[in-house]
C-alpha cells in the first residue's frame, strides 16, 4: 500500500496494481528531472511516457528513457514544428524508434491554431509518420488543435494499424465517437478540471472507461488546485479524481482502469 499526499490537499490510500501511468508528459523541459521523477513516483505515478516534438527533443527523450526504468518515450515531429524540417527526417526518427525504449510514434497531427499556411506540409509530415508507425508496428500519440475535421479524414485513409491515442482532446463529442471506431483511445489531463471545461467533461462522460487514459501535458497545463504553476506528473492524481468524478466510478478502480488501458495500447 502506498499513502500519498499531495500539499494536504489531496490524501488517498491505493494498491500496488492501482498506480497511476501519465501517458504524456515531456520530460526534456525539466532541468531537475531526477527530482520531477522521483516525486511522482512518490505519488503514485508508476510509469511516465516522455512525449518529443521534434528531432531533439525525442532524441532527450529515448536518452531519459534508457536511463530510468519506468520511463518510456514516443518520437515524433509535432505539427508545429515541420517548418524546421531538413533532410531526411524521417530514417532519423526510424532509428530513435527502433530503441526498446520507444512506444509510440508521437506527438503528430495537426495545428491550425497559429498558422493554417502550411496545411499541405504538415499533412504531409502526419501521414508520413503514421506509415512509420505502421512499418514498425507502434501506436500514434496525435495532437489535434483546431484542426479536427482535417485530422479525421486523414485518419480514416492512413489507419493507424496499432492503435493511437487523441492526446489531451478537445474535439467535439461526434468526432469522439468517430475516433472510437477508429479503434483510438483518448487521454486527459489539467484542462478537464478547469471551471470552463464542460466541452471535455461532456466527452469524458460520452466515452467508455475502457477508452481513457491520464496525462499531464507537463510542464504545461497544471490542474486545479496547481493552475499556473509548473506542471508536473505528481499532479496526476487531480485529474485522476476529476475524471472518476466524471464517470462515476471510484478512484482506486479509475486508477485500475486507466493503467490498463495504457499498458494495453503502449504495450508496457
Ligand atoms: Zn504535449
Amino acid at each position: 500500500m502506498i499513502k500519498f499526499d499531495l500539499e494536504s490537499k489531496i490524501c488517498y490510500t491505493i494498491c500496488m496494481e492501482n498506480y497511476m501511468i501519465d501517458v504524456h508528459a515531456h520530460l526534456n523541459d525539466f532541468d531537475d528531472m531526477e527530482k520531477v521523477i522521483l516525486n511522482s513516483n512518490q505519488n503514485g505515478v508508476k510509469k511516465i511516457i516522455t512525449a518529443g516534438y521534434d528531432l531533439s527533443s525525442s532524441r532527450k527523450c529515448v536518452e531519459i528513457a534508457s536511463q530510468y526504468e519506468n520511463v518510456f518515450a514516443v518520437v515524433g515531429v509535432h505539427p508545429e514544428n515541420v517548418d524546421a524540417l531538413k533532410g531526411d527526417y524521417l530514417s532519423a526518427l526510424q532509428d530513435l524508434a527502433k530503441n526498446d525504449k520507444v512506444v509510440g510514434i508521437g506527438e503528430i497531427g495537426l495545428d491550425y491554431h497559429y498558422t493554417k499556411e502550411n496545411k499541405g506540409k504538415q499533412a504531409q509530415v502526419l501521414i508520413e509518420q503514421i506509415e512509420l508507425a505502421n512499418k514498425l508496428n507502434l501506436p500514434i500519440v496525435v495532437h489535434s488543435r483546431d484542426a479536427m475535421s482535417d485530422t479525421l479524414e486523414i485518419l480514416k485513409s492512413h489507419m493507424p494499424s496499432a492503435g493511437g491515442l487523441m492526446h489531451c482532446y478537445s474535439g467535439s463529442v461526434e468526432s469522439a465517437k468517430e475516433l472510437l471506431k477508429l479503434n483510438f483511445s483518448f487521454s486527459f489531463g489539467g484542462v478537464c478540471t478547469f471551471k470552463n471545461a464542460k466541452n471535455v467533461c461532456e466527452v469524458i462522460a460520452s466515452l467508455p472507461c475502457e477508452r481513457i487514459m491520464l496525462e499531464t501535458d507537463c510542464p504545461y497545463m497544471a490542474p486545479v488546485p496547481h493552475r499556473g504553476e509548473r506542471n508536473e506528473p505528481k499532479f496526476l492524481p487531480h485529474i485522476l479524481e476529476k475524471i472518476a468524478e466524471i464517470k462515476g466510478v471510484s478512484f482506486e478502480d479509475m486508477a485500475t482502469k486507466t493503467t490498463q488501458n495504457a499498458e494495453r495500447l503502449f504495450k508496457i
